[in-house]
C-alpha cells in the first residue's frame, strides 16, 4: 500500500476569498450598462485604427451616460490609473485624435 502524501494543510480560502480580495474596494456596479459590452470600453487595440476605437469609445460613452452606476462608477475610476479605457463616462484621448481643434485665434 502506498502512502498518500499529506503536506501542510492548505491556509488561503479559495476562490471566494480571493474573489472578495480582488473585488474590495471596487463600487458597486450592480444593473450597469456595459454588462454584455465590455469590448466596447476595451482600450484601442495594436492593430485598430484609431477612428475605429474613437466610434467605439463614443458608443461605450453613451451607454455609461445612462448608467444607473455612473455616479458610483466615476468615483471609482477617479480614483484608479488612466486604462485607456471608457469608464465612468469618461473616454481616453487616442493618439491621432487628439479632440477638440483649438478655436482660431482672432487676428
Ligand atoms: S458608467 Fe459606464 S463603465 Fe461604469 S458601470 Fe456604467 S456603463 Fe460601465
Amino acid at each position: 500500500m502506498v502512502a498518500k502524501y499529506r503536506g501542510p494543510a492548505r491556509r488561503e480560502g479559495g476562490w471566494v476569498d480571493l474573489t472578495a480580495e480582488i473585488l474590495r474596494g471596487t463600487a458597486d456596479l450592480s444593473g450597469a450598462n456595459c454588462i454584455g459590452s465590455e469590448t466596447l470600453f476595451d482600450p484601442k487595440a495594436r492593430n485598430e485604427e484609431s477612428v475605429d476605437a474613437a466610434y467605439r469609445h463614443r458608443a461605450a460613452a453613451e451607454l455609461c451616460r445612462t448608467c444607473p452606476a455612473v455616479d458610483a462608477c466615476a468615483r471609482w475610476a477617479a480614483t484608479q490609473p488612466d486604462t485607456n479605457a471608457v469608464v465612468g463616462g469618461r473616454r481616453p484621448v487616442l493618439p491621432g485624435n487628439p479632440g477638440r481643434p483649438r478655436k482660431a485665434s482672432a487676428a
